[in-house]
């Protein structure tokens, strides 16, 4: 999007009025007109998953009339990412915390295992019979999906194959916000 229309500095980050600003310029705007400012906060985080790999994040607060939203953003594509709402009056570090404890949560769990048959060709299994995370347009085709599951993306295709380890099994699907 360029660089923000009002500092001419930082990226722009959102789009407002058709302006791009950067994030602080927008909620620094919106500051004024909400009677809320944003705290300041971690800019990033390191976080480490359920396996003790660590996984560098960056985090962001945005104001909006509608409440106070943080999320934290894995540095890499298709990474892990997680997202919290905050009142507007509410405390702003709690929900930081609450982000936090949603990311740790999230990332607990390993719920596809990789692994290889001798003639090199790669399998997945789901160790725990189950399968939870995000939603996100293919780079490709924005109408195609594909699961991003432990910080990877998995194609339609593949998440396919892995069902058919569960043949004649029943499958439960429900969307959340976990
Ligand atoms: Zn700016």
């Amino acid at each position: 999007m360029g660089k923000c229309q009002v500092c001419k500095k930082n990226e722009s980050y959102i789009r407002f009025d058709r302006n791009p600003l950067c994030l602080d310029c927008y909620n620094e705007m919106m500051a004024k007109q909400l009677g809320v400012t944003a705290t300041s906060y971690l800019e990033g985080v390191a976080i480490k998953d359920g396996q003790g790999k660590v996984h560098q994040f960056r985090l962001r607060k945005r104001l909006d009339p509608i409440g106070i939203i943080m999320d934290v953003e894995e540095e890499t594509e298709g990474g892990y990412q997680f997202r919290e709402y905050g009142e507007l009056h509410g405390d702003q570090g709690d929900l930081l915390l609450r982000l936090l404890a949603k990311a740790e949560n999230g990332m607990s769990e390993a719920y596809i295992e990789e692994g290889k048959f001798p003639n090199g060709q790669t399998y997945h299994l789901l160790p725990n019979d189950r399968l939870a995370r995000r939603v996100e347009p293919s780079g490709e085709d924005r109408d195609i999906p594909v699961l991003v599951v432990n910080g990877k993306q998995y194609s339609w295709d593949e998440v396919g194959r892995m069902l058919m380890h569960y043949e004649g099994f029943q499958v439960q699907m429900e969307m959340v916000d976990l």
